[in-house]
């Protein structure tokens, strides 16, 4: 464990530092970063009476937990101001975890009725079908429709604070007092806006989700999720999810976005600026058909978002431009800084087309359901080369139209 004195108590340090700071173990050789561990088992002491049984035990088996997993955890309850953590091998993995460990046959769900893919087929089929949990999907910006639709065995209410792809903003205080209200937990999947950006346990949410594979490794390059809480609700994750299905984090993947997370305010700031100077950027041309971005005033829940999340709207976009599906492609094809690709959060802008197929498009907004949609999440490069590269990309994609 950790030998520094406890620098990262909650409220001593701004979220820069905490950044910096927290989750830091240093062991004998007193290297300043904490060591890369990829044994798959401890040491037991000789004693078996010193054993600890428990099923997330340090010092065991890297399954039940590991050194590089435990600073991660520890950073990820300072940075949401959560009383714990714990990490998983992907964001679909820490979802499925939270599901699978506090819902049972019989229970009914309120999901958000905007949702992140995997999500929306966990709730539409897997989880229905296989284990008999009723699931009603419902506009969570419609908080009578959201009252409605709790039952008395509610037992999950899952809302993402900004919804994967359409950008619609749910009102988590509000949503946490009616699942509350009916006897039910909030789960938030926060992947949109990480801290600093948004706390949503601060505003009465049970639990936060994250893909660590976006924002927070912030690189590309790891996979990871983690489910955020207070330790009642943690702790059988934990010993459910993670020891005995067993979507444990590799210790590789932990330390990898260990160290992405380090800059992750200073990089939010930069993602928030420049999410917005884009919005800004192809809500002024007219050849583009529509913009969904949080901090754009035409943006639906654009009051709620400003008040909700303080320092910026977020780094992703959805729009389209002025034409039918095969007209995006062509300006995707056309762009050549940012990226075709799917994820979001890295440092290079990644742009994705997506139709107008599927079960979950019905709940998009019209022009979403008439379009497709574009998704962006803006990057770290230079907001002027970005600004330039989507204006000669609509350039050229309207000159070679006529
Ligand atoms: C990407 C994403 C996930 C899934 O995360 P993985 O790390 O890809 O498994 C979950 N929720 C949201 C909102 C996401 O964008």
């Amino acid at each position: 464990m950790s030998e520094r004195p406890d620098r990262t108590r909650p409220g001593t340090l701004s979220d820069a530092s905490l950044a910096v700071h927290a989750g830091i173990h240093v062991d004998s050789t007193k290297a300043l970063r904490t060591p890369l561990v990829m044994a798959n088992s401890y040491q037991l002491p000789d004693d078996p009476s010193e054993i600890s049984w428990s099923a997330t035990a340090p010092g065991l088996y890297t399954r039940n937990t590991g050194v590089n997993q435990q600073a991660l955890q520890e950073k990820l309850a300072a940075l949401e101001d959560g009383e714990d953590a714990v990490a998983l091998a992907s964001g679909v993995a820490a979802l499925h975890a939270v599901f699978f460990t506090h819902v049972r046959a019989g229970d009914h769900v309120v999901v958000s009725d905007v949702t992140y893919e995997a999500t929306w087929r966990l709730w539409t089929e897997l989880l229905p079908q296989r284990y008999g949990i009723e699931a009603s999907f419902v506009d969570m910006t419609d908080h009578d429709a959201v009252r409605a639709a709790m039952r008395p065995h509610t037992r999950l209410v899952c809302i993402e604070a900004i919804a994967n792809p359409t950008t619609k903003v749910a009102d988590v205080a509000v949503i946490a007092a009616i699942a509350h209200g009916a006897g039910a937990i909030l789960m938030v999947d926060s992947t949109y806006t990480p801290p600093p950006v948004y706390r949503p346990l601060r505003d009465g949410a049970d639990l936060v989700v994250h893909s660590l594979t976006k924002y927070i490794n912030g690189h590309g390059d790891a996979m990871g999720g983690a489910v955020i809480g207070r330790r009642e609700l943690i702790e059988p994750i934990k010993a459910d999810a993670m020891v005995d299905v067993g979507g444990i984090i590799s210790p590789f993947n932990a330390w990898q976005i260990q160290r992405g997370s380090v800059t992750l305010p200073l990089r939010m700031r930069q993602h928030l600026a420049s999410a917005q100077s884009i919005a800004e950027l192809l809500a002024e041309d007219p050849r583009v058909a529509y913009v969904y971005y949080p901090g754009l005033p035409s943006h639906p829940q654009h009051d709620l978002a400003t008040r909700q999340f303080g320092r910026g709207c977020g780094g992703m976009l959805a729009f389209a431009v002025d034409g039918d599906p095969d007209l995006q492609n062509r300006f995707v094809a056309n762009l050549r800084l940012i990226t075709s690709g799917f994820s979001l959060g890295h440092d290079d802008s990644l742009i994705v087309h997506t139709g107008t197929e599927g079960g979950r498009v019905a709940a998009y907004p019209e022009p979403f359901r008439r379009m497709g949609h574009l998704r962006l999440s803006v990057g770290l490069e230079d907001v002027d080369d970005l600004r330039a590269d989507l204006r000669s990309a609509l350039d050229e994609t309207f000159t070679s139209r006529v």
